[in-house]
């Protein structure tokens, strides 16, 4: 066992996908797509004179994830401001909450699957939700910097849990159940290469004989769960190494160099930040009756928990492939509609899992970009249901599947003009099997004499001469049987 146990708490930005922005009527624009400071408007550039207008749908996408977070939400929250100078940020501060935030005290179940060992349950307390302003954007060229105000004012729920995560693995479970939250919610889209969803560690590690937490540091700027795992593992044996120099873990913000896959140190911060925060004077304590909260309640979707039971309870999935199935809404969405199109559930989530992953793993696409991919769910449907069906088994359809992935024609076109469909011809099947064992007398006899694993090279060889397109079962069926009359003869 090792004498350190890390300490990991994580502080999530999630833009919310409303229409307009948190204080004005502005437009929230793509940020990476549009024109840069084509969104804006007096009050998302901080012009003297304007005031702010709490946007009600934001309050209500905050309230919905703090009810799928367990929360509790108190009658009233404020608004406060948080002031420092930065070109991003127009007002010289950020209109954001802090000691009467929307939600607190919450907790999500995640289930923790280690490369090595176990999956088990755990919980993660969530400190905090609340809601805030996004700054504008900076970006550094040649010597100059340039600024774009299109996210300057768009709406931002922090989701801060305490330090409850002792693992990248527990991390990785926790942002990928949270993202998966996010989506079904529909109030943020979880796409954290476009960084409309930032997941930020703080890290530190105890040592066996500690009573209290050591200095910790942070890591910004992640644009991926997969890089979130490593620069959490990176980040731990870079602190372990440091106090057993002796040297020591320093306050830090880090970055992660996705190239050279490690751990870089973006300034150290000598002092804790001073942001002088107080409450903002243009706008009212927000009341959240209990009537409001119910109704918000009321309007929750089914959400990925209660999903991937249902897969379990309704449709008999095992418990890996539901869980894999829920954990993408896209992937989710692809196999109900599947389902929806006639697919046998069961058979829909093996192929799904098995076969239609594995594609997309080796032309390295992401689940969560599924519904970009040529096959339809309905066109996934029906070579499901040709393989149930009997017309291909598992080596055409893997071909027709792979044909699919290329042109995204349909299955049963596929069959049709390659000729894939399966033969289970009984006078087709006898003829092939025939001639098989005509041309293997040596392997008969041996076969005959009690070579019995010998079965599955002629099976193999009466495929061949099938041009793998026999029904398995009646082709081991006929060779069964006149292996047998030969016996007697
Ligand atoms: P701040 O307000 O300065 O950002 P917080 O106390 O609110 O700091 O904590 C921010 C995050 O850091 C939380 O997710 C919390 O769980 C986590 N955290 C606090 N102490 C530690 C620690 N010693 N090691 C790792 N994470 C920590
Ligand atoms: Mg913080």
């Amino acid at each position: 066992m090792s004498d350190w146990k890390p300490i990991i708490g994580l502080e999530v930005h999630a833009e919310l996908l409303t229409r307009s922005k948190m204080f004005s009527p502005c437009p929230v624009v793509d940020s990476v797509e549009a024109e840069p400071n084509t969104a804006v408007d007096p009050v998302s550039l901080g012009l003297p004179g304007t005031l702010p207008v709490i946007n009600e749908r934001a309050v209500e996408f905050g309230l919905m994830v703090a009810l799928a977070l367990n929360c509790h939400i108190p009658r009233f929250n404020q608004f406060a401001r948080k002031n420092y100078f930065y070109p991003d940020l127009p007002k010289g501060y950020q209109i954001s909450q802090y000691d009467r935030p929307l939600a607190v005290n919450g907790y999500l179940d995640v289930e923790v699957t280690p490369e090595d060992g176990e999956p088990y349950l755990k919980r993660v307390r969530i400190r905090r939700a609340h809601l805030e302003e996004d700054t504008g954007k900076l970006t550094h060229m040649n010597g100059d910097s340039l600024v774009d105000y299109n996210r300057s004012g768009v709406p931002l729920l922090e989701i801060v849990t305490e330090p409850d995560i002792h693992s990248a693995d527990e991390a990785e479970a926790y942002a990928r159940a949270l993202r998966a939250i996010l989506q079904y919610l529909g109030v943020n889209n979880g796409d954290m290469s476009k960084g409309v969803l930032r997941i930020e560690p703080n890290i530190s590690v105890m040592h066996r004989d500690d009573t209290d937490y050591r200095t910790r540091t942070e890591v910004k700027n992640l644009n991926s769960i997969r890089s979130l795992y490593r620069s959490i593992q990176y980040e731990i044996n870079r602190q372990i190494a440091l106090w057993e120099s002796g040297e020591g873990v320093k306050q830090a913000t880090l970055g992660w160099d996705e190239a050279r896959q490690r751990i870089v140190v973006q300034r150290y911060k000598e002092r804790a930040d001073e942001y002088r925060y107080f409450p903002e004077p243009d706008l009212p304590v927000l009341e959240i009756t209990p009537e409001w909260v119910e109704r918000v309640r009321a309007q929750l979707p089914e959400l990925p928990d209660a999903k991937r039971r249902r897969l379990m309870e309704v449709f008999g999935l095992s418990a890996y492939d539901a869980r894999v199935l829920v954990m993408d809404q896209a992937v989710a969405q692809f196999y109900e509609a599947a389902v929806a199109a006639g697919a046998n559930p069961k058979s829909a989530a093996n192929w799904l899992v098995g076969s239609l992953f594995s594609l997309m793993n080796r032309e390295g696409v992401e689940r969560e970009a599924i519904a970009a991919i040529r096959i339809q769910p309905a066109q996934f449907a029906a070579l499901v249901k040709l393989v149930d069906g009997g017309t291909l088994n598992r080596g055409t359809a893997a071909v027709v599947l792979e044909e699919m992935w290329q042109t995204g024609a349909d299955p049963a076109q596929i069959v049709a003009e390659k000729g894939l469909a399966q033969v289970s011809d009984a006078d087709a099947v006898a003829a092939a099997v025939a001639g098989v064992l005509a041309a293997n007398e040596a392997m008969v006899r041996d076969y005959l004499a009690g070579k019995e694993k010998l079965f599955g090279a002629l099976m193999g060889q009466c495929m061949a001469a099938l041009k793998g397109k026999g029904n398995p079962q009646v082709v081991s069926e006929v060779l069964r049987r006149q292996l047998e009359a030969r016996r007697g003869g």
